[in-house]
């Protein structure tokens, strides 16, 4: 699934080329896209702005309308100039919104969905009152989120559900919106919290560790995506501050390895109802609470020592 910096990168890129511009041309394959639009025309509206809001992809059009779509595992947004070539088959296409150059002698831009498995107009009122859309928490990655604020969010949310596990509160978008599967283990790691702690359990200063870890790795992994090409998902993510890519990341997908920190076995258990995959580290991120330490596969086979 894109994580919460593949949606803003992809915002920023749509925002890039489409913001402030007239929409020149529409297309979709969704039936309940085409409805709304036949009655409520695109083309000739100016494009306000594009923003994320956790994994979702948010395009304002003048007139109160708003196109919405979600990601999920397969969507995505590319931009193209006018008559570039598409990288991905056009029966995968479900939306294309045209713009023109904006800059005399420019060339218009095209940014297509494909595969984009939720996709619906709203207005603000009917996006406020939208019960699939989410209301988010603060978006890690805004410019005004602050490590207070992260920090407001998780105290509040650990009163109300004390029992609520870490690795699935820190995916939770309506408590803080942006981070995905992967940063999720890793920010649990770089707080030194076991992800199955009940949240009842973490202290103040572990939930700010948490947050800011999250802010940060969110941060260092967003580059402008604003290019001539493609929008990829395919961006490495970064959390150990290393390009070398066997090491960049603490935790996550390294299941029976070592840790990079103190040598210990990396775990993996899957968490939640959703049953994400869950790493971490049993010495650094030492089990509290009731009950015996959850235990994850790893399938290392410790090395035993030869001779005596
Ligand atoms: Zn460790």
């Amino acid at each position: 699934m894109p994580e919460g910096d593949t949606i803003y990168r992809t915002a920023r890129a749509l925002q890039g080329v489409l913001g402030g511009k007239v929409v020149t041309g529409f297309e979709t394959g969704l039936a309940g896209l085409a409805r709304v639009e036949d009655e409520a025309t695109l083309v000739g509206r100016v494009v306000e702005k594009v923003e994320s809001r956790g994994k979702w992809c948010l395009i304002y059009f003048s007139g109160d309308l708003i196109l919405v779509t979600h990601m999920l595992m397969s969507g995505s947004w590319h931009v193209y100039r006018t008559g570039e070539r598409w990288r991905v088959p056009r029966r995968a296409m479900r939306v294309v919104i045209r713009v023109g150059g904006g800059v005399a002698g420019e060339g218009g831009w095209e940014a297509v969905a494909f595969h984009v498995p939720i996709a619906e107009f709203h207005t603000a009122r009917s996006l406020g009152r939208s019960s699939q859309v989410p209301k988010l928490g603060p978006d890690i990655l805004a410019d005004g989120f602050t490590v207070e604020d992260g920090l407001m969010r998780l105290r509040a949310y650990g009163a109300e559900h004390p029992a609520a596990e870490v690795g699935v509160v820190l995916l939770n978008q309506r408590v803080l919106a942006g981070l995905g599967n992967v940063y999720k283990s890793e920010v649990a790691f770089a707080a030194g919290v076991n992800p199955f702690r009940a949240l009842g359990t973490v202290r103040e200063n572990e939930m700010e560790k948490m947050v800011e870890a999250a802010q940060r790795y969110m941060k260092a992994n967003v580059v402008d995506g604003k290019g001539d090409g493609i929008v990829t998902y395919a961006g490495p993510r970064r959390t150990t501050g290393t390009s070398n890519r066997e090491e960049r990341l603490w935790v996550y997908g390294r299941q029976g390895q070592e840790c990079r920190r103190c040598g210990g076995t990396v775990m993996m258990r899957k968490q939640g109802e959703q049953a994400r995959s869950t790493y971490w580290c049993g010495e650094c991120q030492p089990w509290v609470g009731e009950g015996s330490a959850p235990v994850g596969k790893s399938t290392v086979v410790r090395r035993r020592r030869v001779g005596c």
